[in-house]
């Protein structure tokens, strides 16, 4: 007899299997994606409301992010976890759109929902929503505005639609100015080299309190250099300063730390200390004699060097992470080298100025005008880590959008005007096809309808005649008509600078047709039950819309499509 034993997982074998299939599955999918779809209703928009995320490990976070509420949720059923995928790549790839995104999925879900009961085959309907959706992208393009993206007010204005609301208006408008300045500050015009934008958090003060730098900043963090007495030596700005970059402790208690020696009596403590400052004087010697005014350790600096160093007008910064060393070998021309030996007036950077700054009690250090690398840095500011964090991401979104729209330009209006205007569209297009498409069609247009919907109702209004008035003004040919955030009424949102890219708008479409019809095909979720190897059969015993399908931790989901 054959042993399939090697081909199958165990407990595929021993049978212990949940399995819903058909119209169960598919059911249970429906439940599980929209109601992911209505965790995030009531944040979508600048009037939406905040969360109060509580993590497993008791730290709480307040937020309307629709990234950040899914990255701290515990998704577990399969279906889910896949609207959590398309989620997370729009807000990777284009850093907006992210709710949208989810909220679309649900609703093109809900709207089969309906379709099945009136008995539209699947196949029906994720045909009619594929056609929509491909209609949907090629009008999008159509609908572009005719905005100058190189204009820094335009970039402000898109920085702005992607994170109003996260923040109070000022802390708002200001994040959004610095996120076009450090974009516009390393553009060329046909690149931006997002390398070259270092975000530093540093802890006290808000969001609003964020500081543009030119240059590129170095934490020093606990490097004592500033610290005590020895900083009266320093000066606080070195001009056409000559940078070191070394990856090796320095000072002659790290370089021996390793080696075990055994003393005998107390010549040989002497021949220790005149050994230590021997290698002390050495390494001192080879760093002025370079040249050196700043030199950057990625390891731990001695104080007595510290202390030498800087009496001899030699800023020296330790612990320098990983990523800024490669930062500043590439913002100075310097070369990081393994060892003080190593050190040669070659291997040294260059940079316009190095300057010692203290922000928030907390010593930074800048390196700039270096013409040929073009370094800049954001200063995020919040009352904790948890908060500078939430920032840095923020920031980071913003940083998306407007590099998206400086270098691809289409911009499209937003508070739900750009989906009015594609949802009319596609309620006439859908009068080419026949019967049961159509309502398909028709569903995907209604599902458009639930961005301008959700935000005037987040926004206070009545969804119903805030949707009826939208309607009427895209019938007369107001393309432009969104929702007015402030009370929920229809106005022109683009005049008000409510713009968007058009990648962030693609894409939140386009995943969102993707990740339904790929839910709506599946007819079979098979998911292992943890430790149950008893085999029997489980068919009778499971309801429907419950989290079978993956619901066990450490089970493994399978969902095959038919
Ligand atoms: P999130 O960033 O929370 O994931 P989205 O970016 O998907 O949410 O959706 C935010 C929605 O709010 C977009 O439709 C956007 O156009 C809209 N919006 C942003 N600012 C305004 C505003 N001032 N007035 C009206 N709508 C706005
Ligand atoms: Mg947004």
């Amino acid at each position: 007899m054959t042993q399939g034993g090697a081909r199958w997982p165990r407990r595929l074998r021993s049978g212990g299997l949940d399995r819903t299939t058909g119209r169960d599955a598919r059911r249970a999918n429906v439940a599980a994606g929209r109601a992911l779809a209505a965790t995030l209703r009531t944040t979508l928009g600048p009037a939406g409301r905040d969360k109060l995320l509580v993590g497993t490990d008791g730290l709480a976070v307040v937020t309307n992010d629709g990234a950040s509420i899914l990255d701290r949720m515990e998704i577990e059923h399969p279906a889910a976890s896949l609207l959590y995928e398309v989620a997370s790549e729009q807000a990777e790839r284009v850093g907006d759109g992210t709710t949208t995104a989810v909220l679309l999925a649900g609703a093109l879900l809900e709207g089969a929902e309906g379709l099945f009961e009136q008995g539209v085959h699947p196949g029906i309907v994720t045909a009619g929503y594929h056609h929509a959706c491909s209609r949907a992208l090629e009008t999008l393009s159509t609908l572009t505005l005719g905005d100058d993206p190189t204009d820094r007010a335009t970039l402000v204005s898109v920085a702005r639609t992607a994170i109003t609301g996260k923040w109070s208006e000022p802390e708002a408008t200001r994040v959004a100015d610095l996120a076009a300045d450090a974009v516009l500050a390393v553009s060329d015009g046909s690149e931006v080299d997002r390398h070259r934008i270092t975000l530093q958090g540093v802890p006290g003060g808000s969001p609003g309190d964020a500081e543009f730098v030119d240059g590129l900043v170095v934490d020093m963090g606990e490097s004592s250099a500033t610290a005590d007495d020895r900083a009266i030596h320093l000066p606080r700005r070195f001009a056409d300063a000559r940078i070191a970059l070394v990856d090796a402790p320095l000072g002659a208690k790290q370089a021996n730390a390793t080696r075990a020696v055994t003393v005998e009596g107390t010549d040989g403590l002497d021949a220790i200390a005149a050994h230590e400052e021997r290698q002390l004087r050495e390494q001192l010697e080879r760093i002025a004699d370079a040249g050196t005014d700043a030199v950057f350790c990625q390891q731990a600096i001695d104080d007595v060097l510290r202390s030498r160093l800087a009496r001899r007008g030699i800023l020296a910064v330790e612990r320098t992470r990983q990523d800024e060393m490669y930062k500043l070998a590439r913002a100075t021309g310097g070369t990081l080298v393994a060892s003080v030996e190593e050190l040669t007036p070659e291997a040294l950077g260059r940079a316009g100025v190095v300057e010692r700054r203290r922000v928030a009690g907390r010593d930074l250090t800048v390196v700039r005008g270096n013409p040929d690398s073009k370094q800049v840095s954001l200063l995020l500011r919040g009352g904790t880590q948890h908060a500078i964090d939430e920032t840095r991401r923020l920031v980071e979104d913003c940083l998306t959008v407007v590099t998206l729209a400086l270098l691809y330009g289409d911009l499209l209006p937003g508070g739900g005007a750009t989906e009015a205007e594609l949802a009319a569209d596609l309620r006439g297009f859908a009068l080419e096809f026949d019967g049961r498409e159509q309502l398909a069609i028709e569903a995907a247009a209604g599902a458009l309808e639930t961005v301008p919907r959700t935000l005037a109702e987040n926004a206070g209004a009545s969804p119903i005649d805030a949707l009826a008035d939208l309607r009427a003004s895209h019938d007369r040919g107001e393309v432009t008509a969104g929702i007015d955030a402030a009370d929920g009424s229809v106005a022109d949102v683009s005049a008000r600078g409510v713009v968007e890219p058009l990648a962030v708008k693609r894409r939140a479409i386009a995943g969102a047709t993707e990740a339904a019809n790929l839910l709506l095909r599946i007819d079979d979720v098979v998911a292992a039950r943890d430790g149950d190897a008893r085999g029997h059969d489980h068919d009778h015993d499971h309801g429907i819309g419950g989290d079978h399908g993956g619901g066990q931790r450490g089970g493994y989901p399978w969902a095959i499509g038919h």
